[in-house]
């Protein structure tokens, strides 16, 4: 199998239709404003005009998932007891997820150190991660928000994708990136796609020019601890922030869930849902007392674990991939890119003796 296909693009529907006829089809589709990733409609083509507005994180990571099902009997020998037959609910078949863009499909690359880890071997976040294909397209330029090349990442970045589409005349080169990707480019209607890589190529440096320079990060981890304790700063950096948690629920890189019991009558299911720490009620102790008190705190844990404590635990990895969703999506202009400068600007003053110094 060739690892590099050319895909007219007047045979994208054909081979979407192929794809889901053996695998379930996850596409970005238009839903008012917004772009979000829901099942293949071959009556609707997928809308790939943009990146989308949510990223494809619910095909791995379900917002709202069954985890396990439980029913309670009496225990008819002894009344006193009640006997729980409890069944876990794995998920399963395969998936693929067609028109995410890099930095959609990169953040399952912070998700797999933490989910499919020696430390912590998640099943329900790896069975999905090891059924699901990820069909990416490279961008063509990037947006005003995109910072993925301050993350290591660029517009045609293939970690953590299977087959990575970059835009030629007339269609796509088709790049196979894992041995599952490659399998998924043996159809008929590719055909071998050498002759675009030129193309390709130019077309992967030309979008990477589209970006403005690239803040230095290095300093980031330690600024951030350098600023712990400084809440003057988180109050500022917090101000505007309302704790809708846009950001978080739209963010590929964000994972936190919670674990409840939904019942009903003598049975009920375990699910497992989408948490936000930009929320009051997220460290909420039942005492009443509440670690992260303010909103200040919880910004500064939210940025202070993608830039700072991650990367600390991950050699170095940064929980970010620079998409931009936080950004474009808060409804109180918050900008995490100005906070992350403004942290390593207040941490270098400091280190400097003088407070004065700062980006936002
Ligand atoms: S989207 Fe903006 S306003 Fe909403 S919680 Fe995030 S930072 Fe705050
Ligand atoms: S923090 Fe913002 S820019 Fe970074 S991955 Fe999450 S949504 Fe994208």
């Amino acid at each position: 199998m060739e690892s590099s296909m050319y895909l007219p693009e007047a045979s994208l529907d054909a081979w979407l239709a192929e794809l889901a006829s053996s695998h379930e089809l996850i596409v970005p589709r238009r839903e008012g404003d917004a772009i979000v990733f829901g099942p293949y409609d071959p009556s609707v083509s997928p809308d790939i005009s943009r990146d989308a507005t949510a990223p494809p994180k619910s095909s791995v990571f379900p917002a709202c998932e069954e985890i396990m099902r439980y029913t309670s009997v009496k225990d008819t020998d002894d009344l006193s007891k009640t006997l729980v037959h409890m069944e876990e609910v794995m998920p399963s078949g395969s998936r693929v997820v067609f028109g995410a863009r890099p930095c959609g499909t990169r953040g399952f690359t912070v998700y797999d150190r933490v989910f499919d880890a020696p430390a912590m071997h998640d099943p329900y976040y790896v069975a999905r991660r090891q059924s699901t294909l990820f069909v990416t397209l490279a961008c063509s330029e990037a947006g005003s928000a995109c910072f993925c090349h301050w993350v290591g990442s660029g517009p045609a970045d293939a970690s953590g994708s299977d087959v990575l589409l970059v835009p030629v005349k007339g269609g796509w080169l088709a790049e196979g990136v894992s041995d599952k990707g490659r399998e998924l480019l043996s159809s008929p209607l590719l055909t071998p796609g050498e002759k675009y890589a030129g193309e390709a190529k130019a077309a992967k440096a030309k979008a990477m020019e589209s970006l403005d320079s690239a803040a230095d990060l290095k300093p980031a981890p330690e600024a951030l601890l350098a600023v712990f304790d400084d809440m003057e700063f988180w109050n500022r950096m917090s101000a505007k922030c309302i704790s809708c948690g846009a950001c978080t629920y739209l963010c590929p890189t964000c994972y936190c869930f919670n674990i409840t019991d939904e019942n009903k009558g003598m049975e009920g299911s375990r699910l497992r849902t989408w948490d936000n720490c930009m929320s009051f009620q997220f460290t909420l102790e039942a005492s009443g007392h509440n670690p992260r008190p303010t909103k200040a705190h919880r910004l500064k844990n939210r940025v202070g674990h993608k830039f700072s404590y991650y990367p600390g635990l991950h050699g170095g990895a940064i929980a970010c991939c620079g998409c931009g969703r936080c950004i474009k999506s808060c409804p109180a202009g918050v900008d995490i890119r100005q906070i992350v400068l403004a942290a390593m600007d207040r941490a270098k003053a400091s280190r400097q003796g003088n407070t004065t110094g700062e980006h936002a």
